[in-house]
C-alpha cells in the first residue's frame, strides 16, 4: 500500500504541529509508522491523500454513526449555510435540538449546548459542585472525560498509550478534589464515600467505559452507583459522550435502566460537527448561568450549523429505530468472527463488546477494569493494527481504542475484515 503522500505531509505536519496531529489519538506513536491523511470519506469508508480505501472502525470516534457523509445530514448543512454561519443569538434551532435530546432521554429535563465533550464535563462538574456545595469528584480508573484539569487523572486511551496517568501542567490543586475509584468494583466507591461522606458532589463515570478498549458495567455496577450516590447526597454523572444515541436512543441510561441526575453528550450530537451538551434534572440545571449562580457561557455554543448537523442525525436515529438493531447485529458478527478466528489459531484473547462497540484485547485473560486492560501485550496489538490497515482495515491506532460500527457498514465489510485478522493470525 503506497503511503508517499501521507509522509510526506507528516513530515510538514510534524514542523508545526505537536506531533504532527491536533490530537494524541490520531498519532500512530504506540503502533508505529506515520498517520494516514485522509482526504475525503463516503459511508463505511475513508480514503488517503495516496487514494488508498479504507473500512472505517473509527467512525470520527464515535460521531459517524449514520456512516460518513450521510446526504441527509450533508443537506441539512448546506442549507444552513446559505442562512448563516453563526448569529451569537438565540436560534429555533437550539429549542429543537433540546427538545429532540429531552424527549429521547428520560433523565434529561434540561440542556445546556457547548462545543465539545470536553466542554460538556467541564461544565457538568461545575454545576454538580454548585447545586451541593461540595468540592470533591469520585472518578475512575481509565475513564476518560476529556482533557480538563479535574478529570486527568487515570485516564484512558490516549493518556494510557503515552503512559502520562497524570499530566503535566495540572496543578495539583486542580487535581486534590478528584478520588479515583475501580471500574466495576462498586465497593472501591463505598469506602471512598465512608471516607469523605459529606465533601462529594458526584460520581462521574462512562457507563460503558469505551476508552480503556470496551469495558461493559458489570451486573449492578451502575445501579449500585445509583443508591450510593442517594445514601450519601452526591449526584450520579453518566459521561454518555461516547455511548449517548449509540447504545439506544436514551442511551445507556435507557440500555442500563439506571437514571443519573446528569448527563454529558458530545461525538454523534454533533453528527461530525463539533458539540457537545450536559443537562439532567430541572433542579440542578437551573443553577447555569443566566437563571443561577454556575457560570458557562459559549460564543459558538449552539451554533447554527452544528445544531442542523445534530438535529439531521438524531432525527433519523429517532425515526428508524432499526438502526440499532442494525448496527447491534453488526457488532456481534464482528466480535463472534474474531472469537472463530481467535478459537482455530488456539488463542484465548479477550474480545469485549456491547452493540455497535467492541474492543479485542491482546490479553489472555478477561478485561474488566483498567488493571486488567493494562495487561495486555501493546506490541502485538501494533503488529495486528499494521496488518490490519495495510489489508484496509481501519482500527484505531491504540490498544485502548474501541472499535466503531456504523449503519453504513455491511456484513460483507465485517466479514472481510474478519478475513484480514484470519491473515494476521497465520490462518
Ligand atoms: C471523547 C470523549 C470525551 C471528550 O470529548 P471531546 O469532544 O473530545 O472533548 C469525553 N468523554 C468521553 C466518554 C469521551 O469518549
Amino acid at each position: 500500500m503506497k503511503s508517499d503522500i501521507s509522509e510526506a505531509l507528516f513530515e510538514r505536519a510534524v514542523k508545526v504541529l505537536p506531533g504532527g496531529v491536533n490530537s494524541p489519538v490520531r498519532a500512530f506513536g504506540s503502533v508505529g509508522g506515520s498517520p494516514r491523511f485522509i482526504s475525503r470519506a463516503k459511508g463505511q469508508y475513508i480514503y488517503d491523500e495516496d487514494g488508498n480505501k479504507y473500512i472505517d472502525y473509527i467512525g470520527s470516534w464515535g460521531p459517524m454513526i449514520l456512516g460518513h457523509n450521510d446526504e441527509r445530514v450533508v443537506e441539512a448543512v448546506k442549507k444552513q449555510a446559505e442562512k448563516g454561519l453563526s448569529f451569537g443569538a438565540a436560534t429555533r434551532l437550539e429549542v429543537e435540538m433540546a427538545e429532540l435530546i429531552c424527549e429521547s432521554v428520560p433523565c434529561a429535563e434540561m440542556i445546556r449546548m457547548v462545543n465539545s465533550g470536553t466542554e460538556a464535563v467541564m461544565s457538568a462538574l461545575r454545576a454538580a459542585r454548585g447545586f451541593t456545595g461540595r468540592d470533591k469528584i469520585i472518578k475512575f480508573e481509565g475513564c476518560y472525560h476529556g482533557h480538563a484539569d479535574p478529570m486527568l487523572v487515570k485516564a484512558g486511551s490516549g493518556v494510557m498509550t503515552y503512559g502520562a496517568p497524570d499530566s503535566a501542567g495540572v496543578p495539583e490543586g486542580c487535581a486534590r478534589d478528584t478520588l479515583t475509584a475501580v471500574y466495576n468494583d462498586a465497593s472501591s466507591v463505598e469506602l471512598l464515600f465512608s471516607e469523605y461522606p459529606d465533601s462529594v458532589a458526584c460520581v462521574i463515570v462512562e457507563p460503558v467505559a469505551a476508552n480503556m478498549g470496551l469495558v461493559p458495567p458489570a451486573d449492578g455496577f451502575l445501579q449500585r452507583l445509583r443508591e450510593l450516590c442517594d445514601k450519601y447526597g452526591a449526584l450520579l454523572i453518566f459521561d454518555e459522550v461516547i455511548t449517548g444515541f449509540r447504545l439506544s436512543l436514551g442511551g445507556a441510561a435507557e440500555y442500563f435502566g439506571v437514571r443519573p441526575d446528569l448527563v454529558t453528550y458530545g461525538k454523534i450530537i454533533g453528527g461530525g460537527m463539533p458539540v457537545g451538551a450536559y443537562g439532567g434534572r430541572r433542579d440542578i440545571m437551573s443553577v447555569v448561568s443566566p437563571l443561577g449562580k454556575v457560570y458557562q457561557a459559549g460564543t459558538l455554543s449552539g451554533n447554527p450549523m452544528a445544531m442542523s448537523a445534530g438535529i439531521t442525525q438524531l432525527r433519523i436515529l429517532k425515526n428508524e429505530p432499526g438502526i440499532y438493531e442494525n448496527i447491534k447485529s453488526l457488532g456481534e458478527r464482528f466480535r463472534n468472527g474474531i472469537r472463530s478466528v481467535l478459537e482455530k489459531a488456539g488463542l484465548t484473547f479477550a474480545v469485549n463488546g456491547i452493540g455497535s462497540l467492541s474492543c479485542l484485547y491482546f490479553n489472555k485473560g478477561d478485561v474488566y477494569d483498567y488493571r486488567t486492560a493494562k495487561q495486555s501485550d501493546t506490541d502485538q496489538f501494533a503488529a495486528y493494527f499494521r496488518h490490519m490497515l495495510n489489508a484496509g482495515s481501519y482500527m484505531g491506532p491504540s490498544q485502548f481504542e474501541a472499535v466503531f460500527i456504523s449503519n453504513a457498514h455491511t456484513e460483507e465489510d465485517i466479514d472481510k475484515t474478519v478475513h484480514d485478522a484470519e491473515e494476521y493470525f497465520g490462518l
